[in-house]
């Protein structure tokens, strides 16, 4: 198979998981934007619930933790994220504030308006951004926030190699201001947007790759599946500093009406 065309979900659940389980982040963010995107929300107290979907490994879930008060509920499909980031809460002493579940955000364990703020770093794409907004919203209490990144296109015209690869991986990807429209349709005040810089791609996920991906290629020598991996992963990074000027993530914040 031709990797450059191979999508991230095609290869093998467990090495997906192994590969991105020993970093921090498994998408671009940093404590920075995390604390940013918080600077738009006021309104949570000792009795808030949150929920952070798709969590991964719990980056920036213990960001969140350490500076807002709440509950505050991980949830994440691959297990062993969930188990770090549940050794994690321990190490840091947030047990008993913080908790991962296994689990799923097309079906969420919540009650309807059960949620102060729902949290979403990197994860959406997974149902698709307006989807997600839309659903996520019966969950939250009126006046609850939304605060989710989503890669976006920063201009309405790109070269055709970029578009191409976008419209195979994620054919949702869309403008900022058509995305801020969306959260409108299904109910959200657009509270604010704002572009990730490059060193939440840079410093704090491709970098971080290069030393497990040199790990990953020793230990999985001679298997295509694991080298396959490695080389898409590297596909997307060159792609990124090739195209950076026309997508990103983005952080949208959202107040339910
Ligand atoms: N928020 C983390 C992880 C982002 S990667 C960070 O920014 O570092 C996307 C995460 O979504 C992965 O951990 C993946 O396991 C999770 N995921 C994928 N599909 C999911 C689903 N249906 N429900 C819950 N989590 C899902």
């Amino acid at each position: 198979m031709n990797n450059e065309n191979q999508s991230i979900y095609e290869f093998d659940f467990n090495l997906v998981c192994e590969y991105f389980s020993s970093m921090e982040r498994q998408g671009p963010g940093s404590p920075e934007v995390t604390m940013k995107a918080l600077g738009f929300i006021d309104n949570l107290t000792e009795a808030s619930r949150i929920a952070d979907i798709g969590c991964g490994t719990g980056g920036q879930t213990m960001v969140l933790a350490q500076h807002v008060p709440g509950q505050i509920t991980g949830i994440d499909l691959f297990p062993s994220f969930i188990d770090f980031l549940n050794a994690n809460t321990c190490r840091l002493n947030l047990h008993g504030r913080v908790c991962g579940i296994v689990g799923s955000m097309e079906n969420l364990p919540f009650e309807a308006e059960e949620l102060d703020l729902i949290w979403s770093e990197g994860a959406i794409y997974n149902i698709g951004f307006n989807r997600g907004l839309k659903e996520w919203n019966h969950f939250l209490k009126k006046g609850g926030y939304v605060a989710i990144t989503e890669a976006s296109w920063f201009t309405n015209e790109r070269p055709d190699e970029i578009n191409d690869f976008w419209l195979n991986v994620y054919p949702e990807i869309d403008t900022i201001s058509n995305n801020m429209a969306k959260m409108e349709k299904n109910g959200y005040i657009p509270v604010a947007s704002f572009i990730l810089p490059e060193s939440c791609w840079i410093d704090h996920f491709y970098d971080l790759q290069v030393a497990v991906q040199e790990e990953f290629l020793i230990k999985y020598k001679g298997n295509p599946t694991a080298e396959g991996l490695v080389a898409y992963q590297r596909y997307e990074a060159q792609l990124y500093f090739k195209y950076k000027a026309y997508y990103g993530y983005v952080f949208y914040i959202g107040k339910k009406m």
